[in-house]
């Protein structure tokens, strides 16, 4: 056995010497709004090629998946085989997508597609000899007169480069927006910001850029790590009628308000989302939640779009509709729970103010867990915000024990 992994390490190392190469993967993305279909070719092209990949097929969106080299579907996973110099695989997307209460969160009409990349790309694990890595890029062939948007940099007209730093097999993330389209774009503190709709819905694209315009520097100086790119996509009826983030990216109901009734604001907590990059798990989805609700009114405070005394009243708010959550600690927060762990992060922000005598705030226990990016644990978090503070935190005291 101890044979073997020495002999395994020394391939390793080896391999490592002799393919400090790169290869290209390229999606050429057919798009058809008579079938409802994105036909997606993928070609790899290199000297060496990963030996095998694993696409993960999660849902019955994924058609006559077809190549000429090996591929072997197992349940809702297709093992890949290719070889160099090229190899592709092609299948058909299935664009039109519901979400729960039959609103789409992906929808192709005559006119336009709202879809998620890294939908249409499913999840790939790919076996890769050590050293090689990938260059990708993202091609669109689109009917007569549609545009695209993406949060890429663009080649040429809807030729996109993909990059993921610390990736090796690239693939593409986040947000698209295709068609007849209409787009405003502006740069603010280093970040390229463009808001797109479907043309002659009549969205407010002038007011979503001023208000980024607004915000996006008091949510920066939160998150310095902020995407240099962003695209916001928003659309009306009969699409889900809320927001959601995506990789550099979000999509936002062309009907939700910048700021809502409660003096939150659905723009600012998805696009805290983004600047985080974190991710719940079974028990820890609050804090994920919490944080981007706290930083919706925060940063509304910070900006001066609301008052000290307006701020206090949208926490009390928040304070009351959190009594009707059970738990904190559910699968998915959203609602009560999410108005309980906001009104618990404000808290936990007073409490770490003065145990440090102002040297320390949530801040920077955010800005950590955003730069750690990933799956945040309950364990982790309290770690990180005691070790801020410099002790025990009472705040957390009702969560600390339970995980
Ligand atoms: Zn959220």
């Amino acid at each position: 056995m101890k044979y073997v992994v020495s002999l395994w390490l020394a391939l390793v190392m080896f391999s490592s010497v002799v393919s400090a190469d790169q290869f290209d993967i390229e999606y050429d993305v057919t798009v058809d709004p008579d079938s409802g279909l994105a036909h997606v070719v993928m070609t790899l092209r290199g000297k060496e090629l990963p030996s095998q990949l694993k696409l993960r097929l999660s849902d019955e969106r994924y058609k006559n998946l077809s190549s000429e080299q090996p591929v072997e579907i197992k349940g809702n996973r297709a093992v890949w085989t290719p070889a160099g110099p090229t190899s592709s695989l092609s299948y058909d997307f299935v664009i039109d997508e519901k979400k729960s209460q039959g609103r789409y969160d992906s929808r192709i009409t005559s006119d336009w597609a709202i879809l998620r990349s890294d939908k249409l790309i499913p999840p790939i694990a790919a076996t890769l000899p050590k050293g090689l890595s990938s260059n990708a890029s993202l091609i669109f062939t689109l009917p007569k007169g549609w545009s695209s948007a993406a949060p890429y940099e663009t080649q040429d007209r809807h030729h996109y480069v993909i990059t993921d730093p610390g990736r090796r097999f690239v693939r593409p993330k986040g947000w698209l927006i295709l068609g007849e389209i209409s787009s405003r774009q502006d740069e603010f503190v280093g970040t390229d910001v463009r808001v797109a709709a479907p043309r002659g819905q009549n969205v407010r694209l002038q007011d979503s850029l001023a208000f980024l315009g607004w915000t996006l520097p008091a949510i920066k100086a939160v998150f310095p790590q902020f995407p240099p790119q962003l695209l916001i996509v928003s659309a009306g009826n009969p699409m889900w009628r809320g927001g959601l983030s995506g990789s550099k990216s979000l999509f936002m109901h062309a009907d939700r308000p910048l700021i809502s009734g409660n003096r939150t604001s659905s723009l600012i907590h998805e696009m805290v989302h983004v600047g985080t990059g974190i991710r719940g798990t079974r028990y820890s989805d609050w804090i994920v939640e919490g944080i981007a609700e706290y930083y919706a009114v925060e940063i509304l405070r910070r900006t001066g779009a609301i008052s000290e005394r307006r701020f206090q009243g949208a926490i009390k708010d928040l304070e009351e509709w959190g009594k009707e959550s059970g738990s904190l600690l559910t699968g998915d927060s959203s609602g009560a729970t999410t108005a309980r762990a906001a009104v618990l992060m404000h808290e936990l922000n007073q409490e770490i103010l003065e145990a440090t005598e102002g040297e320390a705030s949530l801040d920077d226990v955010a800005r950590a867990l955003a730069e750690q990016r990933g799956t945040v644990t309950v364990e982790g978090f309290v770690n990180l915000s005691e070790e801020l503070a410099g002790g025990k935190l009472k705040t957390l005291s009702i969560v600390s024990d339970t995980h």
